[in-house]
């Protein structure tokens, strides 16, 4: 592999109780752990000479923030034996409000971990109920205040949007909570339930609904107005950050076809066009590992159609958009050429703008982004 800087996704697949909306697999049974920990060091070996560089690590889950600190540095002196991680590595960690002490967090950032990525959800306790979360809004909050006493200066804070019984006003309220800790980045998502889900089987009970479509549009206009409005960057359709340094450098490999390695149950890869993924039980996992098996579940690789059609969906999900030059030299496609009629039409609707070469969402394209990707 050249010397591209890669992420690194490290899955951890335990959760002590599971919240009614979610269909992430994850397990209760954190006494596997240390075993577990062992097989992450076993396949961070297998990849020692397909991999070299990382500026970027993202442990998510699941609950990471169930680990003690002398797991996670287990981890990283694994990491640091088969691989070079820059020495700047944006190094991010999801974190549960219940369960992080300021001690905890000291710790952690005494150990490299650079980035909060807290699961708050709501400031309401009504809505964390209604989603099966473990922890209150006060426990959110000290969350919140501990994370800045440990010396965390990049922090994340996670919201959900679009409940049942939510309604706009008190869907601004929650904003303007965060909003008042000034975090360096806010991910907004839009409740979308799996219908194996329980909360999806109380809303058929129920008779509940989903926003419909101009609720949902209203929805995003107003937490792009909001934040927007407090001075963060609407960077990509969920996302938002306080300055350009504090975008999620792992993230934006996902959208931009950089390699990453995904360690872990299920978690995923990229490299070379090629995307492979490990099987989702963690039983399994553990295993093929001890047998000294890769646990992937499959490869594939992308066609040339394929990989500039995903250039296309994530370039139009981003506020940097596609730039039209760049886009031709690496799929061989004249977008404006192609597409004129359409993208003239869409510029007519305001639903995206081409400035210096580069085709990007307006704040309305931005919302309703999905079918933007459908020209
Ligand atoms: S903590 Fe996260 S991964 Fe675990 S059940 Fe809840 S939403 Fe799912």
């Amino acid at each position: 592999m050249k010397k591209e800087q890669a992420g690194l996704y490290i899955h951890i697949p335990f959760c002590l109780s599971k919240c009614g909306y979610c269909s992430f697999y994850s397990i209760k049974s954190v006494n596997l752990i240390p075993e577990y920990i062992a097989a992450l060091k076993k396949e961070i070996k297998y990849y020692r000479n397909v991999f070299s560089f990382f500026d970027s690590i993202y442990i998510g889950g699941g609950t990471p923030s169930l680990l003690t600190p002398k797991q996670f540095i287990e981890i990283f002196i694994s990491l640091n034996k088969y691989f070079n991680i820059d020495i700047n590595a944006e190094i991010t960690l999801e974190a549960n409000p219940g369960d992080i002490s300021s001690k905890y967090l000291k710790t952690l950032r005494r150990i490299g971990i650079n980035r909060l990525n807290i699961g708050v959800q709501s400031f309401d306790d009504k809505v964390l109920k209604f989603l099966g979360r473990r922890h209150s809004s006060v426990e959110a909050i000290s969350a919140i205040e501990a994370a800045r006493k440990a010396g965390f200066d990049n922090l994340g804070i996670d919201l959900i949007y679009g409940v049942h019984g939510l309604n706009i006003k008190s869907w601004k309220n929650t904003l303007q909570k965060a909003i008042s800790f000034s975090p360096e980045h806010i991910s907004c998502y839009q409740l979308s339930l799996d219908d194996r889900t329980p909360l999806y089987k109380k809303y058929s009970s129920e008779g509940w609904h989903f926003p419909d479509e101009n609720t949902e549009l209203k929805l995003l206009l107003t937490t792009a107005e909001e934040l927007e409005n407090a001075g963060y960057i609407h960077y990509e359709v969920s996302n938002f950050a306080r300055k350009d340094k504090f975008k999620s450098r792992h993230n934006q490999k996902y959208w931009q076809h950089t390699p990453y390695l995904g360690l872990g149950p299920a978690a995923h890869s990229f490299l070379n066009n090629k995307r492979w993924w490990n099987k989702a039980a963690v039983k399994t996992y553990l295993n093929e590992i001890a047998q000294g098996k890769m646990p992937v579940e499959d490869t594939e690789t992308l066609s040339a159609e394929q990989l500039q059609l995903e250039a296309l969906f994530l370039g139009l999900r981003t506020k940097a958009g596609i730039d039209l030059k760049l886009y031709k030299a690496k799929y061989g496609v004249d977008l404006l050429a192609n597409k004129k009629t359409i993208i003239d039409a869409l510029i007519k609707n305001k639903l995206v703008e081409l400035k210096n070469g580069i085709l990007r969402p307006t704040r309305t394209g931005m919302a309703v982004a999905d079918n933007l990707a459908l020209i």
